[in-house]
């Protein structure tokens, strides 16, 4: 019976079981509702563009749409989510950017001891292995690659001129002392490759005897003695099986399907679960609310002059040349995020 079961080997739930199983003497079951994540999809960084896109054969995302939205006229939208080992840092934009300094001490200063920034620096310095070295605000020897992006394409360097002549401010560094401003932002990418949690924390970890992962491997309830989680019950192979756990569940399974697997559980509003007769182990109002995210709205602009990137299949294959320098030498720009300059302002 392992120590701990973690529900989720996405981006947090492959960090803490990294991080617990550093000690051989304690044991960890990673359950991943996805698979292994091995795939050249997820390590292009240029075809991030492929895979959040909603099409059937997407197995790597949940591909998930909203209830229709009273504010925007009724309409859903789409929320894609990774499914596999490393969860959304299979499939994120690997842009490198922390909180601001102001949400962690807000956090704080709601009553979340230990969530100052002052406090969670260190943590976000040990993760680090920055290509700019070791100093106030970055690390140099933890697991999580960290490079600095190609802005190279005219395009951006012309968003960049754009900025300053309307008086932004330029930010070489948006985990330094402000996010304000327009810069080239740092990447989660090395040597081409996408560097998210399966790369530099669960790959390396895979080889400790203290740890079993089980893929393909939804979680569907905690099961409660009392007040006390004891096991944790999966579906795989059609199977319903059951792994029963020493200390702790840890519920690492990303912002939609975390609270499910709490209220399948019969923890959260007492209403919710009444509604669908689930028995309550815990009332806890907050469990699946206040939902606050941002929407990604795209521009795409057209043009003959090779000055940024197709974002569309027909431009990819008009892109053979990039895609054989990609195979070959993990150049061109499939080999960095698409996503590449950016800005803040208050
Ligand atoms: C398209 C996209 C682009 C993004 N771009 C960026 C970016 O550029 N920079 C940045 O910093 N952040 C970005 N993010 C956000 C970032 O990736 C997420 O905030 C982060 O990955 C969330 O981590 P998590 O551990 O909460 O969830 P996830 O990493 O999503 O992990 C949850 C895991 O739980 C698994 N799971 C779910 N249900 C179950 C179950 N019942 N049983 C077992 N396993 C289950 C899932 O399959 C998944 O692997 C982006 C996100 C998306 C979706």
């Amino acid at each position: 019976m392992p120590d701990y079961v973690i529900i989720g080997g996405g981006s947090s739930g492959g960090v803490i079981a990294s991080r617990l199983s550093e000690d051989p003497k304690t044991t960890v079951c990673l359950l991943e509702a996805g698979g292994s994540g091995n795939s050249p999809l997820v390590s292009t960084p240029g075809a991030f563009a492929a895979l959040i896109q909603d099409f059937a054969i997407n197995t790597l995302n949940w591909r998930y749409n909203t209830e229709p939205v009273t504010a925007l006229n009724g309409r859903r939208l789409y929320n894609p989510r990774g499914k596999m080992l490393g969860g959304s840092s299979g499939m994120n934009g690997m842009v490198y950017i922390r909180g601001d300094r102001s949400d962690f001490d807000n956090w704080h200063d709601l009553g979340n001891q230990g969530w100052s920034y002052n406090d969670v620096l260190p943590y976000f310095r040990k993760a680090e292995r920055n290509v700019r070295g070791d100093s106030q605000y970055h690390g140099a020897f933890g697991p999580l690659h960290v490079s600095n992006g190609d802005a190279s394409f005219k395009a951006y360097g012309a968003f960049i001129e754009a900025a300053a002549s309307l008086g932004h401010p330029q930010n070489e560094d948006f985990n330094g002392d402000t996010q304000e401003g327009i810069g080239v932002y740092q990447f989660t990418v090395k040597d081409g490759r996408r560097a998210g949690v399966k790369r530099c924390y669960i790959d390396p970890m895979l080889v400790r005897s203290n740890v079993r992962v089980e893929v393909n491997a939804r979680a569907q309830r905690i099961v409660f003695d009392g007040n006390r989680a004891v096991a944790v019950e999966f579906v795989q192979d059609g199977e319903v099986r059951r792994v029963d756990v020493q200390k702790e569940v840890i519920v690492s399974s990303g912002t939609f399907n975390s609270p499910q697997i709490l209220m399948l559980s019969g923890v959260g509003p007492r209403a919710e679960l009444d509604r669908h007769g689930i028995e309550v182990v815990q009332e806890i109002n907050g469990v699946g609310q206040n939902l606050h995210d941002h929407p990604d709205v795209m521009m795409i602009f057209e043009t003959r002059k090779r000055i940024g990137i197709a974002l569309n299949p027909l431009g990819l294959i008009k892109s053979t040349k990039d895609l054989l320098h990609y195979i070959v030498r993990k150049g061109s720009w499939l080999g960095g995020s698409v996503a590449k300059i950016g800005g803040s302002q208050r």
